[in-house]
């Protein structure tokens, strides 16, 4: 029997989302993902001013930003956008994290105005925000283990990564941030991404915690927080097994007793900016089989294609499939899932066993709730599909309509018009 995964809906309800909203489209399910959050907040409620500060570029809505506001998350941005997003929902102040890297001055600017925690990716940044603007009471240092620490697959070996500081730079940026008169201090490091040993961000924590414990006696400051990044992975594969929060909260509280209380630390606040985890495994991509073909291999075409989901594109990600109405079928036919680009590696899956499928089925692409349609992109003259909510009474709300054919001529100047066909 091959490892399965669940759909919060069945085909007759999703026929009937789909009248009023063509495929292709994504659905979020409110319920999971707020349940989720609380899970996370649960498990780390014994450290000190715990906060997650959601990823914005993993699914960067305001529905879902306000969901998780409510929930008592804040933001973490890198770029003019993300932050303009925060604003937008009521995030602001230090409850926004900017996490950018090669910075343009009038985003180190919005985020000052807003009062969001900087987290500066380099040390020449720190000249650079002293002549744009003023320097910050909080600063944060994003650090950059190199070879003392290994990456993974997506994110790559640290020594490899263009990100943050390394570790002489971060002992000599923080003793000219405290020259300058800065007293509130944050140290950061994000190594890893789509990781699932709950060990790793044990081990990555005490690398931070070290850290904190010897520049503070070495500068003679003391530091606010440590904000040990996202990266969380989820089981994309249907054997692959979630990472337990309280796994990895089990273990950072040892090493904050151990580490932070012992050596007169305490205090320390603990922040996470996972996105991933948080939205992705709640979010599905939905669309219809358009045509089946068999040449050299057996194709299934549907109507949504890597411009709606690029991850299997660009880094061969799997994602799960599930064929609405066929979850019990054996899955004894081999399928290349494709979309429509002028590209061949535009395949949802390749050689994947499936129930038979028929143009007209419905296939649900699952953990697409994060960079997912955030990554989506126009290539080929495609549109972005809509995003809805799925709530717990089992209504849908719309989170964002689809592109038209009109968006993605707005930046053109065509006086006369393009002429739309009239369904578009
Ligand atoms: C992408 C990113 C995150 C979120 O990563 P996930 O893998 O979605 O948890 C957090 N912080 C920074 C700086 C990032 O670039």
């Amino acid at each position: 029997m091959l490892a399965t995964k669940k759909v919060p809906f069945n085909k007759a309800q999703m026929e009937q989302i789909i009248e009023k909203y063509p495929t292709p489209f994504h659905i979020y399910d409110e319920v999971a993902i707020r349940e989720n959050a609380r899970r996370l907040l649960a498990a780390f409620s014994w450290a000190p001013g715990f906060k997650e500060y959601f990823a914005v570029k993993a699914t960067p809505n305001p529905a879902i930003l306000r969901m998780l506001k409510e929930e008592g998350f804040g933001a973490d941005c890198s770029s003019m956008t993300e932050l303009l997003l925060a604003e937008h929902c009521g995030i602001a102040g230090e409850k926004i994290m900017f996490s950018s890297n090669n910075t343009p001055a009038e985003e180190y600017e919005k985020a000052l105005a807003l009062g969001a925690i900087i987290n500066l990716d380099d040390f020449t940044h720190i000249d650079f925000l002293e002549k744009q603007a003023t320097i910050p009471e909080l600063i944060c240092f994003r650090y950059n283990p190199g070879p003392l620490k290994k990456g993974n697959d997506i994110i790559g070996k640290p020594e490899e990564a263009k990100y943050g500081f390394t570790r002489e730079q971060l002992f000599e940026g923080y003793r000219i941030m405290r020259d300058k008169g800065v007293k509130r201090f944050g140290l950061h490091a994000m190594v890893a991404s789509n990781e699932l040993h709950a060990n790793y961000f044990v081990e990555t924590t005490k690398l931070l915690f070290e850290l904190v414990v010897e520049i503070s006696k070495a500068l003679e400051i003391s530091f606010e927080f440590v904000n040990i990044g996202g990266g969380i992975g989820i089981p994309y594969k249907p054997e692959q097994k979630a990472v337990d929060f309280s796994q990895i909260s089990k273990g950072i509280k040892k090493a904050y007793e151990q580490m932070i209380v012992k050596n007169g630390c305490d205090g320390l606040k603990l922040y996470m900016e996972c996105g991933r985890v948080i939205t992705g495994p709640y979010g599905y991509l939905v669309s219809r089989v358009l045509h089946k073909k068999t040449i050299y291999k057996n194709y299934v075409g549907l109507d949504a294609c890597m411009a709606n989901l690029m991850r299997p594109g660009i880094y061969g990600a799997y994602h799960h499939l599930t064929v609405l109405g066929k979850e019990t079928a054996p899955l004894d036919h081999l399928y290349d899932v494709t979309g429509s680009l002028c590209e061949n590696n535009d395949k949802f899956a390749i050689d994947r066993l499936l129930p038979l499928i028929e143009p007209g089925d419905l296939v649900v692409i699952h953990d697409a709730g994060a960079h997912g349609h955030a990554m989506g992109f126009n290539y080929n003259g495609k549109l972005r599909s809509a995003e809805l909510l799925l709530k717990g009474d089992g209504s849908v709300e719309l989170i964002r309509r689809a592109e038209t054919v009109a968006d993605y001529f707005a930046t053109l100047d065509i006086p006369d018009g393009i002429c739309l066909p009239s369904k578009l």
